[in-house]
């Protein structure tokens, strides 16, 4: 949603004229924001679960690496070093282990269950709140406390639970990627770390590009 903010309210209004005290809202530069709310759903979205899958399927390999260099250094017989690799079963036992930690990944993303991103991209920077329902296993599932203080209610009138707010700068992002068609806007710090993804709506995506492009120092379009 397109917005402005009165400083004096601290309040969003559609237009430029504040709907709580009636003043105009100057210096719409500064004051005109994007808010939305996302749902997702960690087991549904792509990048987490390659994620973790990437972090799985190195360590696999570090750790035959390591186990083949000290065959090859400790061991008295050189051959053992190839054995390894043969039927003797470290192949099919480091399959084995990958396809049981991708499904206790894909277990522990489900218990997860959704979550509901409340996003603002205003004038500084790009700012995130994560909520989920309130449930001691998701919590666990998450490996988080869970914090009944930071229970609210909603306007439904349904309990959730904040889970992590997170703020970004522009002028700390050092590379935004705008993937149009998984409509997602990926931003880094550093470069190489995705540190936050922004999921516009479909119809506002553009507006949001065309928003957030001009105060970025390196833009990739996928
Ligand atoms: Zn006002």
């Amino acid at each position: 949603m397109h917005v402005y903010y009165c400083k004096k309210c601290k309040a969003d209004s559609m237009t430029p004229v504040c709907d709580h005290c009636g003043m105009p809202i100057t210096a719409l530069n500064q004051n005109e924001r994007f808010k939305w709310r996302y749902i997702r759903t960690p087991l549904g979205d792509t990048p987490t679960l390659l994620g973790a899958l990437r972090v799985m399927v190195v360590t696999m390999t570090v750790l035959v690496t390591l186990m083949f260099l000290g065959e090859i250094i400790f061991s008295p017989n050189k051959e053992n070093a190839v054995r390894m690799f043969g039927y003797s079963g470290i192949l099919p036992w480091a399959l084995t282990l990958l396809i049981g930690g991708a499904a206790a990944i894909c277990l522990v993303l489900g218990l997860q269950g959704r979550e509901e991103m409340h996003f603002v991209v205003d004038a500084r920077g790009a700012h995130l709140q994560t909520w989920i329902p309130p449930s001691r296993l998701k919590c666990l599932a998450r490996s988080i406390p869970y914090e009944a203080y930071n229970i609210a209610t909603d306007p439904e009138g349904n309990a959730r639970m904040l889970i992590g707010e997170t703020h970004l700068l522009w002028a700390d992002v050092c590379r935004c990627e705008i993937r149009r068609h998984a409509g997602r806007i990926d931003l880094y710090r550093p470069s190489g770390f995705r540190f936050m993804s922004l999921y516009p709506e479909r119809q506002e995506m553009e507006a949001i590009e065309n928003y957030i492009m001009p105060k970025m120092k390196q833009l990739v379009h996928r």
